[in-house]
């Protein structure tokens, strides 16, 4: 049973740089957390200071209720595995697992069946013997992960760990680790700026955004129910509108839905599979300016008036073709103004 609490949390790098913002955060037991957010934004550094590499400004960190903000790492029951796997090129897998806990001065034996169970884990059984140099990337992300696990650390921090790796090598090992980290019951924080990433493997994500916490909710309500404008750019392909609210209907030039709201500006977010082609008529008419055809659904790409670009999701691009002057209708949408979300999700009627 472990339990992180990041409560207030800041770290300022110079009058300047504000690397991470008051942020608070409580990761529950077993609990895989994702940070997400683009380069710069603080998830690193958030990270690192739960590792004990970074020295917070401010704030206060606990695992399992015990204050650790300013251990040195080696103090801190957390194992951390870095974007660089970070091995040693001159020892074996069997040497490189074995250091932490011939530090710790444990039996031979138990040292022998601790590295043994971990390399099974990690699916490389019988490479011990190896040099970590010879072997490939995506092996020596796992013995990093094991590295971090035979410790037995309450808490996994995993920083990109697969950043360095292709992308089919990526989908596989992200699913070993979810699979590894289930099994383990391993409260786990893993950074990472790739969206498909965190969908598919965190219990929760936590959308940073200039240091400081966007949204923190489960993968689906993130996706479905952003809840500011960047969380809704960030995740996913989002279609924005701007118009205006009068008398409970949101207007564009090209569009027209209901929207009880109060009359004034408001951007529209849309999914391309939340806008469906309808019909021209009074309310909505543009021209398609490109059909995709991606095999599993089509890509309907149009031009709006106002210059802005939207894309519509088909289940089958056939009936579509570039010229034609289709309706658009939202499905649902998120309704924005001046950064702030309007109520819930809005399904168009
Ligand atoms: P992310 O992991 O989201 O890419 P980082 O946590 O690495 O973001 O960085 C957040 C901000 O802090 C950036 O502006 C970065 O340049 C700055 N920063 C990170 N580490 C240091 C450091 N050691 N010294 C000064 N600035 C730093």
């Amino acid at each position: 049973m472990s339990t992180l609490s990041i409560q207030g949390v800041s770290k300022r790098f110079s009058s300047e740089t504000i690397a991470v913002d008051r942020v608070s955060l409580d990761v529950a037991d077993g609990e895989l957390v994702c940070l997400l957010g683009p380069s710069g934004s603080g998830k690193s550094t958030l990270l690192r200071m739960v590792g004990g590499f970074e020295d917070p400004t401010s704030g206060r960190i606990a695992i399992d209720g015990q204050d650790v903000t300013h251990l040195p790492p080696e103090r801190r029951p957390t194992g951390m595995v870095f974007q660089s796997h970070a091995l040693w090129s001159h020892m074996n897998v069997f040497n490189n697992l074995a250091f932490g806990l011939k530090l710790r001065r444990r039996p031979k034996v138990e040292i022998r069946d601790r590295v043994e169970a971990v390399l099974d884990l990690v699916g490389l059984k019988g490479y011990d013997r190896r040099m970590t140099n010879q072997l490939s990337g995506g092996q020596q992300q796992r013995v990093a992960l094991a590295r971090a696990l035979i410790l037995e650390p309450k808490i996994l921090l995993l920083d990109e760990p697969f950043a360095s790796l292709d992308q089919h090598l990526r989908e596989r090992l992200r699913e070993e680790v979810r699979d590894i980290q289930l099994r383990l019951k391993i409260t786990t924080l893993f950074v990472t700026h790739g969206q498909d990433e965190a969908l598919s493997m965190a219990d929760r994500i936590v959308v940073m955004h200039d240091g400081r916490t966007e949204q923190a909710d489960r993968p689906d309500v993130i996706y479905r129910d952003p809840q500011t404008p960047f969380v809704a750019g960030f995740i996913g392909t989002m279609n924005f509108i701007k118009g205006h609210v009068e008398n409970g209907r949101f207007r564009h030039a090209d569009l027209s839905v209901a929207l009880a709201v109060s009359d004034g500006p408001v951007t529209l977010a849309v999914r391309p599979e939340a806008l469906d082609l309808v019909a021209p008529d009074d309310r909505s008419r543009v021209v398609i300016h490109r059909v995709t055809d991606f095999g599993t659904h089509g890509l309907i790409d149009l031009h709006l008036s106002d210059g802005t670009r939207v894309k519509s999701m088909v289940p089958s691009p056939e009936p579509f073709q570039a010229g034609q002057a289709v309706g658009l209708a939202p499905r649902s949408f998120a309704a924005f103004r001046n950064d702030a979300k309007l109520s819930g999700i809005h399904h168009a009627r």
